[in-house]
């Protein structure tokens, strides 16, 4: 068997064990997954009704222009319909760009540790991978800037970054913009944009007039509660979305998945309520750790990296034996710490509860 040379050695995505499994596994009453970035509200109960009547037309192609829901999200937005590309998932918009961009030679630039599908599909498109260390779990966005060379063709910027939580500011993106050649595209993977709650945050919408190699991507995933139906989209200049297009599968998002999104929109006081219990989360999440000495990582999104100073793995097992399904450090790049969601407030009592426990226990057995 013959694969492409890039495609070599690459490992698939591994996912986490669901909370069934590790139910079964273990033999628990009750386990919550706050590994994922998921809502821990779900979705508007409007996303439901919106897909259950979507299923009268399941023998009907989806819409490939996705036109109701590219209407409404352009309105929201104020951009125009022809600025969006919409994906199954934004996972996909980031496909479909390098799929469209990326050649053999080329390179892109990103921080280090990121999102890992920057570097995984930029790697299959046979494209080098430049990766710039963050600084304190902050991007360092001098340093990725002088990475920039004559082949690279998309630097890209996780703002706020997974697996870190971290956002760059405003004034430094735009400087940022400022530097790149206007032939290198930037993206901004604003994945959790909806929960940011500093004011200090770019306003790229505002900056694809002046910037046409500036693309942002959005996704229906996270805050808007609908990780299931895949629905993701990058906004940009005309010309640059208009480019890329061709790298689309001509009905990539199905129309279940459309008329989610489109209900998902619409219910604001739903994303608002999650939004607003995510911020008092937070703070009380990043109290605990400062009371407790916890080093973390400030956090702008839904979740937060953290450390009782054991190895992640050994905090991994625990929460996972006492119910809690996170994400192990070791495998993102921060091998002492995890990573963990905000979940609905008496789980994150419980969390926070067992991570004291797990520290007791270690300082009982030196
Ligand atoms: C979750 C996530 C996405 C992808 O979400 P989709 O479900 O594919 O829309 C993209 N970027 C970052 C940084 C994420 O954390």
């Amino acid at each position: 068997m013959q694969v492409k040379p890039s495609v070599r050695g690459l490992k698939p995505y591994q996912p986490g064990k669901t909370p069934e499994q590790v139910r079964e596994e273990l033999g628990l009453e009750r386990v919550v997954k706050l590994a994922s970035n998921e809502n821990p509200y779900g979705a508007s109960p409007e996303v439901a009704k919106a897909v259950t009547e979507s299923l009268v037309n399941v023998a009907v192609y989806p819409d490939g222009a996705a036109r109701a829901l590219r209407k409404e999200t352009a309105s929201r937005l104020g951009v125009q319909d022809n600025q969006l590309l919409f994906g199954n998932g934004s996972d996909e918009v980031i496909l479909i760009l390098c799929r469209a961009v990326l050649e053999h030679g080329d390179n892109i630039v990103t921080a280090w540790p990121t999102f890992p599908q920057y570097r995984h599909n930029a790697v299959i498109e046979g494209a080098e991978v430049k990766e710039v260390p963050l600084q304190e779990g902050f991007h360092d966005l001098q340093a990725m800037a002088s990475e920039v060379d004559s082949r690279t063709k998309i630097v890209f910027v996780c703002n706020p970054n997974n697996p870190s939580g971290t956002h760059t500011g405003a004034d430094e993106f735009r400087a940022f913009m400022k530097q790149i050649p206007e032939d290198v595209i930037v993206v901004s993977d604003e994945a959790y944009k909806e929960y940011v709650d500093t004011d200090d945050y770019p306003d790229t919408l505002s900056m694809i007039d002046e910037y046409p190699n500036l693309l942002v991507l959005r996704t229906f995933s996270k805050a808007y509660g609908i990780a299931s139906l895949r629905v993701g989209y990058g906004v940009g200049n005309v010309e640059l979305i208009a480019a890329v297009e061709p790298g689309r599968e001509p009905f990539n998002t199905n129309s279940a998945a459309q008329a989610g999104a489109l209900a998902a929109l619409k219910d604001v006081q739903f994303l608002d309520r999650c939004v607003s219990s995510n911020s008092a989360e937070k703070r009380k999440f990043e109290q605990f750790c400062e009371e407790n000495g916890f080093h973390y990582y400030p956090s702008q999104a839904n979740f937060i990296l953290m450390s009782v100073d054991l190895p992640g793995g050994d905090v991994f097992d625990h929460l996972q034996r006492n119910g809690f399904i996170v994400r192990n450090g070791e495998a993102l790049g921060f091998p002492r710490h995890v990573r963990i969601t905000f979940g609905r407030p008496e789980d994150n009592d419980r969390i926070q509860e067992e991570l004291l426990a797990l520290r007791q226990e270690e300082a009982g057995v030196d």
